[in-house]
C-alpha cells in the first residue's frame, strides 16, 4: 500500500475516482448507506458464527452476535457496531482501500464518459457499499478488532478525499464500529424514527438482533425457512436487494423446500439486468450456502453450473454437517444432488416463462442468453431441454421476434431436409447476404446466428428432430433443381471448358470448381467443402488466436445460367483467352471481397482498371 507519512495512506487511483463520483454525483437515495452497512455487519457476523463453529480460538467468544446502532440527535452523529469477524491491519487497507472488481472500473469509465446514468441505489453493485456512507458524512471512523490474529485493534479514519489514516485503537471487543457525524443536509439519520423505518424494511431477515439504543428493532428470521404463503412479494424483493446489492426488483424468484431423499431449502432470484461485470464469468458470484440457518460460504460454486451463474440467492441444507469446511463442500455427494435438483427447477421456471410469460423470457434471454446457451457445451444431461429453449432471429422473423427450433421445423416445407443457418456478427448485414437469395426464392427459412456464442454451440447440436444443422456457406446444399434458371444455361462441352478456365486460374486456391445448383443473381459464389469451417467462425478463431492455422479452402460455384458466364463462354470460343482468364480471377476475388477476406485489393483494382480500359477501347 502506498504510504505517505504519519500512518497516512493514499487510496489507489481508481478508488479515488470512485470516491469522487460517490461524493459528487450520487445524491439520490442516501438511505442506501444504511442497507449497505447493515449488510456488511450481517456478513461479518455470519463469518464469525461460522468460525466459532469450526474453530475454537477466537477473540471474545462470549460476546453475543448482534448489531448496535447509536444515534445522537444533538450532536448529529450515527454509529453502527457489530460483534462480527472484524478486520486486521492488512484487511483495512486491502478491503477498504481498493476496488475489488475490474468490472467496476470499466463501469466507472462509462459513467465518467456520461454513457451511464448513476444513482445512489447502484452503489452496492460496485462492491464498495461501505463508501456509500460518504453520501451523508464528510469523515468516517472505523474501529475494529479481528476475531483471529494478534489481538490488536485498529482505527481507520478517512475523509474520502484521497487518503486514510490507520493507528492502533483501544477497542476491547471483537468486531467493527463505524461512526460519523452527519452532513448538514442529512440530519434525519440521527433521528430514531427515520432509522427505525428504514431498517425495518430490510432487516427482518437479518439473522441477528439489531438494537437501536436498548430496543431491538427487527424480528429476526431466515426468510427461506418460512413457508411460501407467509412471505410477501415485498419481503422477497427487499431480501433480494439485500443479498445481491441490486437496486431493482428481481425478474422472478424460486422458493423451494425439498424434503425426502434430500433436504434443503432455497430462495433463488433472477435479476432483471446483467451486472456491470457480467461478462467476466470468472468474477460472477454464485449462491450463498447455509447449513441449517448457519452461513457457511458466500460464493458456493459447487451449487450451480457456470451457465446458471446469473442466479442469486441462498441455499440451506440440513443434510450438510454444520462444521463442513469449504473444501469439503466440493466433494460431498450431497452437493451434486442439490445441484441437480436446482438445475431442474431453474430450467422448469425458464420453460414456464417461454410458454406463459413471454416478456420475462425475452428479458432473460436478452440479458443472460449468451451465458445460458454455453450450457449446451457443458451440461449434456440437459441438452434436450436447453435446445428447446434456444431462440433465434430468422429470415422470417422481424428483429425482436425470436423463433424456437420447434417453430422453425414446423414451418419447413416438405422438400427441406436440413435446418439452415448463417453466422455473422451484424444482423443487418447478415440479412443482406447474397447467399440468402436462393433460400428466399425457395421460401426456405434460415436461422440468423448473430450472437458470437451461437457459432460455437449450434453446430454442436448436430440434429434437432432428426434434422441436421447445415450452414448455408456449405457447398453441398441441394433443394431440388431450379427450373427457371436452367433455360439459357451453359451445358456439356462449353460448360466444362469454362469450368476449366476457372480451374486453371484459381484451381490452386480453391478446393474445387463446380456448377452451382443455387445461384440466383450472382455469377459465382464461394462456399465451403464438407470439412471446412464457416468463414465467420474462421475469422473468430483467427481473432482469438492469431497463429491459428485454420484456413479451409473454398469451393467456387459457377452460375451456368448467368449472362456474364454465357458471355464469357462466347469470348472463350473466340479465343480471347487472356481476357477470359482475367475476368475469372476478378470474379473469384469479388467473392472474397464480399466475404471480407480479400487480402490484396491493390491487385484487384489494377486488374479491374485494365479490364475496363480494354472494354471501353473496344467501343
Ligand atoms: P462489499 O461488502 O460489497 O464487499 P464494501 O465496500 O461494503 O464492499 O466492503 C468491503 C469489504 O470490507 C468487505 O468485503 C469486508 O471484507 C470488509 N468489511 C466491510 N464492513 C465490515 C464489517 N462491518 N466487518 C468486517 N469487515 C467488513
Amino acid at each position: 500500500m502506498p504510504k505517505k507519512k504519519n500512518n497516512t495512506f493514499e487510496f489507489k487511483a481508481e478508488m479515488k475516482q470512485l470516491l469522487h463520483l460517490i461524493i459528487n454525483s450520487l445524491y439520490t437515495n442516501p438511505d442506501v448507506f444504511l442497507r449497505e452497512l447493515v449488510s456488511n455487519a450481517s456478513d461479518a457476523l455470519n463469518k464469525v458464527r461460522y468460525l466459532q463453529l469450526t474453530q475454537k480460538d477466537i477473540a471474545s467468544p462470549e460476546l453475543p452476535l448482534q448489531i448496535k446502532i447509536e444515534l445522537d440527535e444533538e450532536k448529529n452523529t450515527f454509529s453502527i457496531e457489530d460483534t462480527g469477524i472484524g478486520m486486521s491491519y492488512e484487511d483495512l487497507s486491502t478491503k477498504l482501500g481498493t476496488v475489488a472488481s475490474s468490472g467496476t472500473l470499466e463501469f466507472i469509465k462509462q459513467m465518467k464518459n456520461g454513457d451511464k446514468k448513476i444513482d445512489g441505489n447502484m452503489i452496492g453493485q460496485f462492491g464498495v457499499g461501505f463508501y456509500s456512507a460518504f453520501m451523508v458524512t464528510d469523515e468516517i471512523t472505523v474501529e475494529t478488532k479481528a476475531a483471529e490474529g494478534d489481538g490488536k485493534a485498529w482505527k481507520w479514519v478517512s475523509d474520502g478525499q484521497g487518503t486514510y489514516q490507520i493507528e492502533e485503537s483501544s477497542k476491547e471487543d471483537r468486531g467493527t464500529k463505524i461512526s460519523f457525524k452527519l452532513k448538514d443536509g442529512h440530519k434525519e439519520f440521527s433521528k430514531s424514527f427515520s432509522i427505525k423505518n428504514i431498517i425495518r424494511k430490510y432487516s427482518n431477515f437479518v439473522d441477528y438482533p439489531i438494537y437501536l439504543g436498548e430496543e431491538q428493532i427487527n424480528s429476526k428470521g431466515a426468510l427461506w425457512h418460512k413457508s411460501k404463503n407467509d412471505v410477501t412479494n415485498e419481503e422477497l424483493n427487499e431480501f433480494y436487494k439485500f443479498i445481491s446489492n441490486d437496486f431493482e426488483d428481481p425478474l422472478d424468484n424460486l422458493h423451494l423446500a425439498m424434503e425426502g431423499r434430500i433436504n434443503f431449502k432455497a430462495l433463488l432470484f433472477v435479476p432483471q439486468k446483467a451486472r456491470p461485470n457480467f461478462y467476466r464469468y470468472e468474477e460472477l458470484k454464485s449462491v450463498q450456502l447455509y447449513s441449517n440457518k448457519v452461513f457457511v460460504q458466500e460464493d458456493c460454486k459447487e451449487l450451480l453450473p457456470e451457465y446458471l451463474r446469473f442466479i442469486e440467492g441462498v441455499v440451506d441444507s440440513e443434510d450438510l454437517p454444520l462444521n463442513v469446511s469449504r473444501e469439503v463442500t466440493q466433494y460431498t455427494p450431497i452437493m451434486n444432488k442439490i445441484k441437480d435438483v436446482l438445475v431442474g427447477k431453474i430450467l422448469g421456471m425458464i420453460e414456464y416463462w417461454a410458454k406463459e410469460e413471454h416478456d420475462k423470457f425475452k428479458t432473460f434471454y436478452k440479458e443472460f442468453g449468451s451465458l445460458f446457451k454455453s450450457g449446451l457445451n457443458s451440461d449434456f444431461a440437459n441438452k434436450e431441454r436447453l435446445t428447446e429453449l434456444l431462440r433465434f432471429q430468422t429470415t422470417k422473423s422481424d428483429d425482436d421476434e425470436l423463433v424456437s427450433l420447434a417453430t422453425y421445423v414446423e414451418r419447413m416445407p416438405d422438400f427441406q431436409k436440413e435446418i439452415y443457418y448463417l453466422t455473422g456478427d451484424n444482423l443487418k448485414e447478415m440479412r443482406r447476404n447474397p447467399k440468402l437469395e436462393f433460400f428466399a426464392k425457395k421460401d426456405v427459412e434460415v436461422l440468423l446466428l448473430s450472437d458470437p456464442i451461437d457459432a460455437f454451440v449450434v453446430p454442436g447440436i448436430f440434429n434437432y428432430k432428426e434434422k441436421p444443422f447445415k450452414s448455408i456457406e456449405k457447398s453441398d446444399i441441394d433443394l431440388g433443381s431450379d427450373e427457371d434458371s436452367q433455360e439459357d444455361s451453359l451445358k456439356g462441352e462449353e460448360l466444362n471448358s469454362i469450368l476449366d478456365v476457372f480451374k486453371k486460374v484459381v484451381g490452386d486456391k480453391v478446393e474445387d470448381v463446380v456448377t452451382s445448383k443455387r445461384l440466383v443473381d450472382s455469377p459465382v459464389m464461394l462456399t465451403i467443402g464438407k470439412e471446412g469451417l464457416d468463414p465467420h467462425m474462421e475469422r473468430m478463431m483467427k481473432m482469438m488466436d492469431q497463429s491459428n492455422p485454420f484456413e479451409s479452402k473454398r469451393v467456387l460455384e459457377v452460375n451456368a445460367s448467368h449472362p456474364l458466364i454465357t458471355n464469357l463462354n462466347k469470348l472463350n470460343v473466340d479465343g480471347k483467352t487472356e481476357m477470359v482468364e482475367a475476368i475469372a480471377s476478378q470474379l473469384y476475388e469479388s467473392s472474397l471481397l464480399l466475404e471480407g477476406n480479400l487480402e490484396s485489393p491493390g491487385d484487384f483494382v489494377n486488374r479491374l482498371t485494365q479490364l475496363l480500359t480494354q472494354t471501353t477501347s473496344q467501343n
